[in-house]
């Protein structure tokens, strides 16, 4: 089993000679298999929260661990997915996907080959794998973007928006994917969106982020939804939800001292 968890984070950024802040005393557990869903109304601290998560921001006040241990950015065991792929134009396929194994440790050539094949297989790509990524589709690329990040074969899963610009069938392939990870092989999955229907779909458990207090102020849990009315119900309190939180001001910021 594994825990990934962040106790009491407060997060502000400075602008100007003002004092925003994002977050304050936030707090989460994620557990092996598990999908956890983070959602809310923009500008409300969701990717402020997973580049926190991921070791690539630190926190004013509070921590991040993974299974009690400090995450820093390039921990093995997590990795990271964004809106825009962020690949390497001037390599291939394969070696973008190899680039998601740099400064793994105990991971030599014969072993990255392996992991390489075994992530492009598991996104689909297996045999696009010698093709230049500027000739790519969005869809193609943001797989190639999800292979260099299972490539760490990484146990826990950190999704920014990540399918948020692909058509609904790659989209819908690339969610049955994140799941069946989840449940075969006990990833554990945090995915920031803004589309109730794929966290509701997706997520065991649904966060709601408020602007107003920088932390979670419900928790949803679709799997209760057994009939379609009880799911169809949650979809429109959840979009009440965040139409409630976006017609209120966000927390005032603050002079610099
Ligand atoms: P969300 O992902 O929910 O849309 P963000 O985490 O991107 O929200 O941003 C939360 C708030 O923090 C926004 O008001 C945004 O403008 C501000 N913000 C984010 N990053 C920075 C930064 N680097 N410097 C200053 N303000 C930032």
């Amino acid at each position: 089993m594994g825990l990934l968890k962040a106790e009491a984070l407060c997060k502000s950024y400075i602008s100007g000679r003002r004092r925003i802040p994002v977050l304050r005393n936030l707090h989460l557990e994620v557990r092996s298999g598990e999908v956890v869903c983070i959602i809310g109304p923009s500008g409300a601290g969701k990717s402020t929260l997973l580049r926190l998560l991921a070791g690539l921001d630190r926190p004013d006040e509070g921590w991040v661990t993974l299974n009690g241990r400090p995450v820093q950015s390039g921990t093995p065991e997590l990795a990271v997915m964004f809106q825009n792929p962020l690949l390497l134009p001037w390599l291939n396929v394969r070696d973008n996907v190899k680039f998601g194994l740099r400064f793994l440790p105990g991971c030599n050539a014969a072993i990255a080959q392996e992991r390489v094949a075994m992530a492009l297989r598991q996104v689909g790509l297996l045999a696009l794998a010698d093709r230049p990524v500027t000739v790519l589709s969005g869809g193609e690329a943001q797989r190639v973007a999800l292979a260099r990040a299972l490539v760490r074969q990484p146990r826990f899963l950190l999704l920014d928006e990540p399918f948020s610009n692909l058509d609904v069938p790659t989209r819908q392939e690339l969610n049955q994917l994140i799941r069946r990870l989840a449940l075969t092989e006990g990833v554990g999955v945090v995915l920031v969106t803004h589309d109730l229907e794929e966290a509701l779909h997706l997520g065991d458990r649904l966060l709601l982020l408020s602007p107003q207090t920088g932390n979670f102020i419900r928790e949803y849990h679709p799997r209760d939804c057994v009939h379609s009315l009880a799911r169809h119900r949650l979809q429109e309190e959840l979009t009440a939800a965040l139409w409630a939180l976006r017609a209120r001001e966000p927390m005032s910021s603050s002079q610099n001292p």
